[in-house]
């Protein structure tokens, strides 16, 4: 039976088990993919304290190399599919190997997704032209003509970094302002391979029977519709929660995301969660860390105030 279940480690997750460990707590850290999460969609990370710049993959990589030089963590490969309560126990059922892992708390480190646009071709052109991750398939689009969809950081970093490789990126944005931090948008605007094209609403992906080759949005400004060029489109229109486990729990809002207070807890007893997840988060790497070690606390003052 261990203290705390920590499930996802992303930066959160890992942080939540550094300071668990240190406090000399019981902790299983279950990950059913990479430790680093997130970290591995992006090439660097320039505003986590500490570096002016990190590559993205090395940080996620010492992250896992501190975590693991831990005592007290026991290091879980599972995917956690379902959550059981019983006698104020949590019963963390594994998807891979259908075993439980018991814990008298769980924190919540599941992070999010990407979300789809929902049209026409986006199934069919999957990962022949459409993709959710510059850097995982960015070097496939060397020298040629590809559109990223979204306003956000995500897009905006996105469309820089492949700047670098393609010919030519072209950003479809919905609006006349985009979202994305105020140096990310100096960044594109300076680079000449890069155009923006305003107010225009993606509608369908089309091409050839294994090949991506037009996009065609409405352009709300104009009034019109319009056929694009393109050898591939990076959808990056926003994240949702990675929370099916936890949906009988009773700890998330309408959308999916968990809602705590400012201390991690959730308003079910022994339940805490942290990171991209939460509905309150920024979404940073600095602000996942940052909810781990106040999860840890809070998970510390639980046990101790239980006595369990
Ligand atoms: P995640 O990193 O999402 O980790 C969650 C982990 O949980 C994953 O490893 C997942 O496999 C695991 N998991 C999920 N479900 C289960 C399950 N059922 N069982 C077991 N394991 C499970 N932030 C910055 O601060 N600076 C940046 O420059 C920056 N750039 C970004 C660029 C892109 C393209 C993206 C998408 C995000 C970027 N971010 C950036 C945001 C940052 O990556 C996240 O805020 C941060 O990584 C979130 O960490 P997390 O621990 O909450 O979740
Ligand atoms: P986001 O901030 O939610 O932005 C999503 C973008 O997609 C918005 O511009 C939105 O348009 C657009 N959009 C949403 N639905 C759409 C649709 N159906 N059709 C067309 N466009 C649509 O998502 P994100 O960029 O993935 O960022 C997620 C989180 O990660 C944020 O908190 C972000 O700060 C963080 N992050 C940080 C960094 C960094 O620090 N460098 C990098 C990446 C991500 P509108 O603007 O019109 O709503």
């Amino acid at each position: 039976m261990y203290d705390v279940a920590i499930i996802g480690a992303g930066a959160g997750g890992i942080t939540t088990a550094i300071y668990a460990s240190r406090a000399g707590l019981k902790v299983a850290l279950i990950e059913r993919g990479i430790y680093g999460g997130q970290l591995y969609n992006t090439d660097v990370v320039e505003n986590y304290t500490g570096f002016t710049t990190v590559d993205s993959e090395e940080l996620a990589e010492s992250m896992e190399e501190h975590v693991k030089a831990q005592d007290n963590i026991d290091h879980i490969y599972a995917d956690i599919e379902e959550i059981k309560q019983d006698n104020g126990k949590f019963y963390l059922v594994d998807s891979m190997f259908s075993k439980y892992i018991v814990a008298k708390t769980i924190v919540i480190a599941t992070g999010v997704k990407h979300k789809k646009l929902g049209i026409e071709g986006e199934d069919t052109y999957d990962g022949k032209g459409v993709s959710y991750c510059a850097v995982c398939d960015g070097a496939f689009f060397k020298g040629k003509d590809v559109a990223v969809i979204g306003g956000g950081d995500s897009a905006v970093e996105s469309a820089i970094y492949l700047a670098n490789i393609v010919n030519k990126v072209t950003l479809v944005h919905r609006r006349g302002d985009l979202r994305a931090e105020k140096v990310l948008q100096e960044r594109l605007f300076s680079l000449d391979n890069v155009e923006v094209r305003w107010d225009c609403q993606s509608k369908m992906l089309f091409g050839d029977e294994d090949k991506l080759k037009y996009l065609e949005v409405w352009d709300s400004a104009n009034l019109g519709i319009s056929i694009m060029n393109i050898d591939g489109a990076f959808i990056y229109i926003g994240m949702e929660p990675v929370t099916e486990p936890f949906e009988n729990l009773g700890v998330l809002d309408e959308s999916g995301f968990v809602v705590t207070d400012s201390r991690m807890n959730t308003s079910v007893d022994g339940v805490f969660a942290i990171g991209d997840v939460r509905l309150d988060s920024i979404r940073q790497v600095v602000t996942a860390t940052g909810d781990g070690a106040v999860a840890s606390e809070s998970v510390i003052k639980y046990l101790q105030e239980t006595q369990l």
